[in-house]
């Protein structure tokens, strides 16, 4: 397959593109995350990942009250309110009249407003992906299409994997997995590995947790493994969430392994990560101006983590900490 000009035009939205990252697939790769998602995990890290729309956020501590804002928001969305006993005036955004159309970002030098999101084309991000050949070659790394849920802009990944591979880069992707089954066939050619979510085990506790059930999930992870793709699963560890999940996963995980060897395959899944849950989204959440769901839940601690990763290899399964 040929990156034409019409593919090389293809566009689509992103909200980071992060160089020399070493925690999303071997050797130090970029890794390039794609904006909206079809989940609603209630731990999610990257809440500014979630809607497929620009998200405006707010760092009222960095406000100078310069104003500009007020005067250039078509919808009057930003809002001075009196709170507490002492009525102190706080400037705050009433989301629900925002259109996110991002003109209050432009005028605020105090840096108190960021937008998140932008529109690209598939050459923007190849000649970018691109850009970092040579540290590919030396470490044995490449790209890695996240996000958000990066399959859930289908045409646009398909145009992004063609021009990467026409250069010779080695391609990942990271899914979630709750796609149809013709999306992971338009781009599998194409894509030298898969890194694979396992969020639960129970379909019930899967919906709980990301709002959708399992079943498809695990169907597209059975197909990918029959194909004999190289794949590494990744498990999010979130005490009082899914950390009850991690046997079930383990039984799933370990079926496909069977399966593999029974096929006269070394294994099905290369690698298996586990990355615990840590706080690091917790000011996203309130710059978004959305509720911390994951507010009380405390990261696990090392020995927790060694202990599961510990099971998981007992298990059988070449486990690691991410
Ligand atoms: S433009 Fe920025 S610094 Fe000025 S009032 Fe608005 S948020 Fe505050
Ligand atoms: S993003 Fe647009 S609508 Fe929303 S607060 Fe800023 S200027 Fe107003």
């Amino acid at each position: 397959m040929k990156f034409t000009a019409e593919l090389a035009k293809t566009q689509g939205s992103i909200f980071n593109i992060q160089r020399f990252s070493i925690h999303d697939g071997p050797g130090a790769r970029t890794a390039v995350f794609f904006k909206g998602c079809n989940l609603r995990c209630r731990w999610c890290h990257n809440p500014e990942s979630i809607d497929f729309a620009p998200s405006l956020e707010f760092y009222p501590d960095k406000c100078i009250g310069c104003g500009a804002c007020f005067a250039v928001c078509p919808v009057s969305a930003h809002i001075i309110r009196a709170t507490g006993a002492d009525e102190q005036a706080i400037h705050t955004i009433d989301r629900s009249k925002c259109t996110r159309c991002l003109k209050c970002v432009e005028t605020c030098y105090a840096g108190a407003l960021a937008g998140v999101g932008q529109t690209v084309t598939a050459d923007y991000i190849v000649d970018n992906v691109k850009s970092e050949m040579p540290y590919y070659q030396h470490s044995g790394g490449g790209v890695t299409f996240s996000g958000g849920e990066c399959m859930a802009q289908p045409d646009f990944l398909y145009a992004v994997l063609v021009g990467c591979k026409e250069a010779g880069i080695h391609t990942a992707v990271d899914t979630a997995g709750n796609l149809p089954w013709s999306h992971f066939e338009r781009i599998l050619d194409l894509c030298d590995m898969v890194l694979y979510d396992m969020k639960a085990a129970s379909p019930k506790v899967h919906r709980a947790m990301t709002g959708v059930d399992n079943k498809l999930i695990i169907e597209n992870l059975r197909k990918l493994c029959k194909l004999g793709k190289r794949i590494w699963i990744r498990i999010p560890y979130i005490p009082d969430f899914n950390d009850g999940e991690i046997p079930g996963i383990a039984d799933i995980l370990c079926e496909i392994e069977a399966e593999a060897r029974e096929a006269g395959r070394k294994n099905a899944f290369e690698r298996v990560e586990l990355i615990p849950f840590h706080k690091l989204g917790a000011s996203k959440y309130e710059a978004l101006g959305i509720g911390d769901p994951t507010d009380g839940i405390k990261p696990p601690s090392d020995a927790e983590v060694a202990r599961v990763v510990e099971y998981l290899r007992e298990r059988g399964l070449d486990a690691y900490k991410s």
